[in-house]
């Protein structure tokens, strides 16, 4: 690391999404900034390889970013020069093995159409809701999203003021599958609007959380924001960033390995590599990594005041990992359903294989207790019907993710024979939906499992894509925390709110926490929540 004979203003460890909006934002205030990263690559859950063949650019993480183009920091730092998204009409489908198919739209009417197909009643109840919901979803869920979370009471009497606040918070003290349950009546349309809550990164474990305080239900049944696709792969946005982070006079510095947080004088100073060089950071470092790598191996136990290692300890991951199947294909998927609604061949993210609540539930149950799921249900879409750049011209590439245990129990068979076979159960169901998942159709496949995603990404902690359960212990006002103990010292990664997931939250909140604390240049309005709330109340 030839950067290390510097000294800096800032230091960010984790070249990831939230490690790369920070340290723009740091760069573009006037500050000299360091950007570390463990890997060669940069990005982290931003990853595009060309996996199977030539051509096929496979996502080998992130996939669907949520609402990303109109995020602040999207807008501030103007990526849309650098990075082009798609933002498809049909967001969420689910074929069925009796030949109908749900599809949800990013549209009312045409949502309305597909839902009263299965249940006139669920199509009224999801009408009423959505109302609510866009209302909700603008003035409060978004705005929440990107600020620095409010005390609890201070949010919750500012909530109450208002009609709209009041139907949030009694829906969010209440457990999202309750809720799901209580609403609809028919189990197709319980299954996708699971599924839909689920992306939030609440799959079934957290919606069984008993409250939810973000509102994961609320986001459900709201259209008008929704998931985009990067155009080229995911790794573009990665690319937009580093190219935004250089040009405002950053250095990036791969493949550092560091093996402490320099803490002199009770303040974080920099950082101490594997090496023995020290680089030194004259104003704050922040680490966008996991918790426990930054506290316990950086840091160290013995610099922790008690009550903030107690806290450490309490830090909960989620559960479970994905098993993914990245294909290359001669034509895309064609559903069999496709002749009861065409739209579901094009539609952003399919839920397959479940059928009842009960296979939901299922799945749940088998990867609580380490076993490999019995009934193969998995999500995927037609990510180069959507975008033609991830294939070569005419051809295509799909992707499967099933939920897994970290390390199910296999029973002796050998992990690349499970690997495969597990696949083949994939593909087999796939093709239940889609007769066109033939062998032949299939002309290259690549297995990425938490094995493999640990190995490179370490901080996605036992196999966690989140780094952090977003249960209600720990998202909004219960979040871990931008600042820390130690001064100078920052998190700005996953672990704060908003949490996992490409949202660049974090990163963006932490850049306006760090700023101002240091006085350094605001060229940005960071957004307020107390603000945004207030506002909703003012105007009642
Ligand atoms: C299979 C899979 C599918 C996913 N799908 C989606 C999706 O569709 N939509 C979505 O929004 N999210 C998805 N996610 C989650 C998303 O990828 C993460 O939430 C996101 O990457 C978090 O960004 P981050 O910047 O916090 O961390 P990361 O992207 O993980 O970046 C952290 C960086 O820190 C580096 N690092 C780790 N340890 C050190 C160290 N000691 N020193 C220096 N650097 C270090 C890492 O190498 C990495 O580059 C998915 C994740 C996986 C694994």
């Amino acid at each position: 690391m030839t950067a290390a004979a510097k000294s800096y203003d800032g230091i960010v460890i984790g070249a990831g999404h939230h490690g790369l909006v920070l340290a723009t934002y740091m760069a573009r205030a006037g500050l000299k900034i360091l950007l570390v990263e463990r890997r060669l690559m940069y990005g982290g859950g931003l990853a595009t390889v060309e996996a199977t063949l030539p051509g096929f650019y496979h996502n080998s993480h992130s996939i669907n970013h949520f609402h990303i183009t109109h995020t602040p920091w999207f807008q501030d730092l103007k990526l849309a020069e650098k990075v082009a998204y798609v933002t498809p009409f049909y967001e969420f489908g689910q074929p069925h093995p009796d030949g109908t198919a749900l599809v949800f739209s990013r549209e009312i009417e045409s949502t309305l159409k597909s839902v009263r197909h299965l249940s006139k009643k669920d199509a009224e109840t999801f009408r009423e809701w959505n109302r609510r919901a866009e209302e909700i979803t603008a003035q409060i869920l978004i705005p929440e999203r990107f600020a620095e979370p409010l005390p609890q009471v201070e949010r919750e009497a500012l909530l109450e003021k208002t009609a709209i606040g009041r139907d949030f918070l009694a829906i969010a003290r209440r457990q999202p599958l309750d809720v799901v349950r209580e609403l609809f009546e028919n189990d197709h349309v319980k299954l996708l609007f699971l599924f839909k809550v689920s992306l939030f990164g609440t799959w079934l474990t957290d919606t069984l959380s008993k409250t939810s305080p973000m509102g994961s239900v609320i986001r459900a049944f709201d259209l008008d924001t929704g998931y985009q696709l990067c155009q080229g792969g995911s790794f573009n946005l990665a690319r937009g960033l580093m190219e935004t982070f250089i040009a405002a006079g950053g250095t990036f510095a791969p493949q550092v390995a560091i093996e402490r947080i320099l803490i002199e004088g009770g303040r974080a100073r920099g950082i101490v590599l594997a090496d023995g060089r020290t680089v030194r950071a004259r104003q704050f470092v922040a680490s966008t990594i996991d918790v426990h790598q930054t506290f316990e191996n950086l840091v160290g136990r013995a610099q922790l005041p008690a009550a903030f290692a107690a806290k450490l300890d309490r830090f909960q991951y989620t559960g479970w990992t994905l098993f993914g199947l990245h294909l290359a294909l001669r034509e895309a998927p064609k559903f069999a359903a496709a002749e009861f609604d065409p739209n579901i061949n094009r539609t952003l993210k399919w839920s397959i294989g479940a059928e009842t609540m009960e296979d939901l539930f299922a799945a749940f149950e088998d990867v609580k207790a380490n076993r490999v799921p019995r009934i193969v249900q998995f999500g995927s879409g037609p990510l180069s019907v959507i975008d033609p750049t991830q294939a070569p011209p005419g051809k295509h590439t799909t992707y499967c993710w099933h939920v897994m245990p970290l390390a199910p129990d296999l029973g002796g068979q050998d992990e690349e024979d499970f690997k495969r076979e597990f696949a083949d159960k994939i593909i087999a169901t796939f093709a239940r939906y889609c007769p066109n998942l033939t062998r032949d159709n299939i002309i290259g496949q690549y297995i990425y499992t938490a094995k493999e995603y640990t190995q490179e990404l370490i901080n996605m902690r036992g196999g966690d894509i989140f780094m952090g359960a977003f249960n209600a212990e720990q998202v909004m006002y219960n979040h871990f925390g931008y600042r820390t103990p130690i001064p100078n010292l920052y998190m700005a990664g996953s672990s704060g709110h908003p949490g996992g997931a490409n949202s660049g939250g974090a990163g963006y909140i932490a850049a306006g926490i760090i700023a101002r604390d240091l006085g350094a240049k605001l060229w940005w309005r960071p957004l307020d929540a107390a603000a945004a709330l207030g506002a909703i109340a003012q105007a009642a």
